[in-house]
């Protein structure tokens, strides 16, 4: 944190949000590299001749120098380092990269640098426009989960830590516990989510494997389904936040 002292210091960072602020200034929620979650003000950054203004919306990866202020610290000049222009292209890949933001913003701690989950964000963002995005965010999920400390148990019971050898077509899954359970702890124990042992299978690749390997992965509505509330509920009961972007593709159907 030393850079912070001195009144100019540099960050590598993420566009997270961006809040409209007085006059022309920008308010925005960044994911650094060194520093974690930071609140930051460009000034003059709406206007349409600000030279921050292509490097300062939501997404862009860009270089900044920041100046410390006695309430808030705010950009001194910044440059680009990708923008991922093709995000914004389609409603759905927009709609993940808002998703996945939202999920950094909202489940990690303001000055709290953890470099797992800022090269996480970097490659979905690369991975979105080109791969299936739901089960990249799948995936961003768990691993961000497991990166936040928070890794399920996949490979044995979470209540009993016995192996689930013998477990038949279904395996229970409970957020409390922190992952699968055999059939007697599923038996015992209240508000276990039942799935199908397939999809824990698909559960567990989604958590080793790199994101650019899932490409390979066929998952199957199915699966989907179970993965996706498993993944929700226990988010929500770890880390205390649900998604409010979930609204919005209900909202899209089955588009893809
Ligand atoms: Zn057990």
């Amino acid at each position: 944190m030393a850079g912070r002292k001195l009144k100019l210091y540099k960050t590598d960072a993420v566009v997270l949000r961006t809040i409209n602020a007085r006059e022309a200034d920008l308010l925005l929620v960044l994911f650094s590299r060194e520093y974690g979650k930071m609140r930051v003000m460009a000034h003059g950054a709406r206007k349409p001749a600000s030279r921050k203004r292509g490097f300062v919306q939501p997404f862009c990866h860009t270089r900044f120098l920041l100046h410390k202020g006695r309430e808030m610290d705010s950009v001194s000049q910044c440059e680009g380092l990708e923008l991922f222009p093709d995000l914004p292209k389609s409603m759905r890949t927009l709609g993940y990269a808002s998703y996945l933001a939202e999920l950094v913003e909202n489940l990690t701690v303001e000055g709290e640098a953890n470099e797992n989950v800022f090269l996480l964000l970097l490659k979905a963002f690369r991975l979105l426009a080109q791969r299936d995005p739901e089960v990249l965010a799948r995936a961003f999920e768990i691993k961000l989960a497991s990166f936040l400390g928070y890794r399920p148990v996949l490979g044995r019971c979470a209540g009993c830590r016995r192996a689930l050898a013998g477990a038949g077509a279904q395996v229970g899954f409970s957020a409390a516990l922190g992952g699968v359970l055999c059939s007697s702890c599923t038996k015992e124990t209240e508000r276990v989510f039942l799935c199908h042992r397939g999809t824990v299978e698909t559960l567990k690749l989604l958590l080793r494997w790199e994101l650019g390997r899932l490409e390979n992965l066929k998952v199957s509505t199915q699966a989907r389904q179970e993965i996706k509330t498993v993944l929700e509920n226990y988010i929500e009961y770890h880390l205390g936040y649900r998604g409010k972007a979930a609204e919005f593709f209900s909202s899209l159907g089955g588009e893809r």
